[in-house]
């Protein structure tokens, strides 16, 4: 009998409390998926997921009656998200799919362990623990194929694919993580058949997998494997041929500084450095405001080196400028960009509008252009204070004083 390795998050007050909560005399909720495999691995666990046969309605009014605060997330699916002493835990009822369109699934609620775990995708993500007793529940040799580090569907890929065609890229984010540089040739092959049906799945569902991609260790080989297969055309058909060598690059730059870079810029190595491209592509997979925003300043970073790399931190803030670096600057560059960077905080314009009236010009759009202007011309002189500030100051004021006289 497999147990899982002892922790300390299976001893949480706030997982006790939803267990007993749940508990029936079949015994209690078990812990899937995510959590089980990653505590076998000896990895730490954040997310826990827990499936009990009770169905949700009943999930909702059992934890309501422990004092648990109940959120009914899912709840068409059978999900209920659990608070409990701070903690969270989504509670999926046991069920099986009844119907599917490669989109979403009808399902029905059941009370067989077995069933719950052949609607999984991986035979390594449905794996049940008993969350008192440890001992690991396997329907389907997911415990072997954890050790041998194989991914595989469980089922046919093809069918499954079919059933919910986000699980190409499920494929290739868990044999990024787990698959041990095994590829399974049957997965692969279905992985691409199925590519073309991707883009009637909904934007956000493939944004958010395809973001958990880049935000891998090495997202590198499953990215190279996803080109190879024709995985980027359906819902990026803009990809460009030479992104995976630049991604392998930007991942060597990160590993070389012990740096690592946003997901963000992870995925510009694939596209065209052009902001209205980027521009559309955030449309179409309904990116979110700020990872647009993310990318175009990212572009705006093209010529970055470590002349300006301050400039550009000034403007869009030390991650960006970092990030930028490890994109676009020369390899004889980077480490002298990088440590452009090194404790140095973003320093404070120090000259306000008073300031400057207090030396003679009048109030009114003047003063605003003017300390555009010294702000400008401090920022290119590399952010001087004391007497090299003060002759800047000095040197637009006057400028503008000359300048309300001729008019
Ligand atoms: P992670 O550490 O990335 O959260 P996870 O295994 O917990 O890994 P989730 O996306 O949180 O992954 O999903 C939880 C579980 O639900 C999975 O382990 C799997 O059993 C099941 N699952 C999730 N999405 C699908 C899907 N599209 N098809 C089939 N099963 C799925
Ligand atoms: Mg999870």
């Amino acid at each position: 009998m497999t147990q899982l390795p002892a922790a300390d998050w299976l001893h949480s007050p706030g997982l006790a409390r939803v267990v007993t909560a749940l508990k029936t005399a079949q015994g209690p909720p078990r812990l899937v998926g995510g959590a089980v495999r990653d505590s076998l691995l000896g990895l730490s666990v954040t997310d826990i997921d827990l499936a009990t046969p009770i169905l949700p309605d009943q999930v909702i009014s059992r934890l309501e009656a422990a004092q648990i605060k109940a959120v009914p997330t899912g709840i068409d699916h059978g999900t209920v998200t659990a608070v409990a002493s701070g903690e969270t835990f989504e509670i999926t009822t046991l069920r099986r799919d009844v119907s599917t369109d490669g989109r979403r699934a009808t399902v029905a609620f059941s009370e067989d362990w077995r069933e719950d775990a052949a609607r999984r995708d991986f035979t390594l993500n449905a794996l049940y623990a008993d969350p008192v007793t440890g001992e690991v529940f396997d329907y389907f040799g997911g415990l072997n194929d954890l050790k041998t580090r194989h991914l595989r569907f469980i089922g046919n890929a093809a069918d499954r694919i079919d059933e919910d065609h986000l699980r190409i890229l499920r494929y290739f984010r868990f044999l990024a993580r787990f698959g041990g540089g095994k590829v399974n040739s049957e997965a692969l092959v279905a992985c691409a058949d199925g590519a073309p049906k991707m883009m009637a799945l909904s934007r956000e569902r493939i944004a958010s997998e395809l973001m958990k991609i880049m935000d891998l260790t090495d997202p590198g080989q499953a990215v190279r494997l996803m080109a190879e297969n024709g995985i980027f055309q359906a819902f990026l058909p803009e990809f460009i041929g030479q992104g995976p060598q630049i991604l392998k690059r930007l991942i060597e730059r990160e590993q070389r500084h012990s740096l690592r870079a946003s997901s963000t810029s992870r995925l510009l190595c694939l596209l065209p450095a052009d902001v209205q491209i980027a521009d559309k592509i955030a449309m179409r997979l309904k990116l979110s405001n700020r990872m647009r925003k993310d990318m175009a300043a990212l572009i705006g970073g093209r010529s970055i080196c470590a002349d300006n790399i301050r400039a550009f931190a000034f403007h869009n803030g030390l991650e960006s400028a970092r990030d930028a670096a490890l994109l676009f600057t020369g390899d004889s560059d980077l480490p002298a960009a990088l440590s452009q960077l090194a404790d140095w905080k973003i320093p404070e314009f120090p000259v306000k509008g008073g300031d400057i009236i207090a030396k003679g010009l009048t109030a009114g759009p003047v003063v605003a252009q003017t300390i555009k202007e010294i702000r400008d011309s401090w920022i290119a002189h590399g952010f001087p204070a004391g007497a090299t500030l003060g002759a800047i100051v000095d040197q637009y004021v006057a400028a503008a004083l000359l300048a309300s006289k001729k008019e």
